[in-house]
């Protein structure tokens, strides 16, 4: 049966620390819409898988493919310019500026490509205008227009998780990718930021790397358990869940 071509797909992945195969041999395909979580117990290669999709890290072997192109050679910035979005952390933002500059510049620096110089030339009342509708869109979306003109280190930090969020999306990035975005929040705030996600980045396909096994069975359409650096498992939450293999690596195995 002839299937979609995925979002992102890894073939024969290695990544070697000296002798060590932190990642050994793994393949995944992600089709687009889908929400991915990767997880497994510490050490198992989740954050070295991260950083290989990302590109922060240079594969040993093996091939990574977004789109259907092989993007194993490109630097992170040329993944990200390609629709990956960066993972996002609260050092995306900029706490000096507010939360309006903040989606803007991210907003600017995505439409700045889509302009050819002679528009940016003769016509830059439009190109203005299409990047503020652009960024009230997006404040309207995260629900920060209210608070807009606020500088965003002053906001409490479920607001700035909503402004990350905003400055993932208006990269418009097909593929998101998430390291542990809920750490270190509370079971309220993780409720929230988790239904923000699902609510504002509902055309994106999105990996999720993560330790909270009660959040990603909550959230994922797939899930792919790495364990020694190998995919010891692949399923719905479901079918992780009744996975003996999976309950041995968790339990000590
Ligand atoms: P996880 O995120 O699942 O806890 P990691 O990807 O961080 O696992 O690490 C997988 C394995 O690779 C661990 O045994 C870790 O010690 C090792 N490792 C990770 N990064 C490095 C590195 N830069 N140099 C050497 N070993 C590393």
């Amino acid at each position: 049966m002839a299937t979609e071509e995925p979002m992102l797909r890894t073939d024969g992945l290695v990544k070697e620390f000296g002798n060590f195969a932190a990642i050994d041999g793994v393949d995944i395909a992600i089709q687009p819409g889908e929400f991915r979580s990767i997880i497994g117990p510490n050490g198992a290669g989740k954050t070295t898988m991260f950083n290989l999709i990302s590109g922060a890290l240079d594969a040993t072997e093996g091939a990574v493919y977004f789109d259907g192109e092989d993007v194993t050679d490109l630097p992170p910035e040329e993944r990200i310019r390609r629709g990956m979005g960066r993972s996002f952390q609260i050092s995306n933002i900029f706490g000096g500026l507010t939360v309006r500059e903040n989606v803007r510049l991210a907003v600017q620096s995505r439409m700045r490509d889509s302009y050819s110089f002679r528009e940016a030339l003769f016509k830059p009342t439009d190109r203005y205008d299409d990047i503020n509708d652009e960024t009230d869109r997006i404040l309207g979306r995260i629900d920060l227009l209210d608070i807009a003109e606020e500088e965003a280190e002053a906001l409490p930090y479920g607001d700035k998780r909503r402004l990350e969020i905003g400055v993932v999306l208006a990269t418009e990035p097909e593929l998101v990718l998430f390291d542990e975005p809920t750490a270190g929040m509370g079971p309220e705030e993780t409720q929230e930021t988790i239904d923000l996600i699902e609510e504002v980045l509902v055309e994106q396909t999105l990996i999720l790397v993560e330790h909270d096994i009660e959040l990603v069975m909550e959230i994922s359409d797939m899930i792919t358990v790495l364990n020694h650096g190998q995919v010891l498992a692949e399923g719905t939450p479901e079918e992780i869940t009744d996975n003996e293999d999976v309950q041995d690596a968790y339990l000590g195995g």
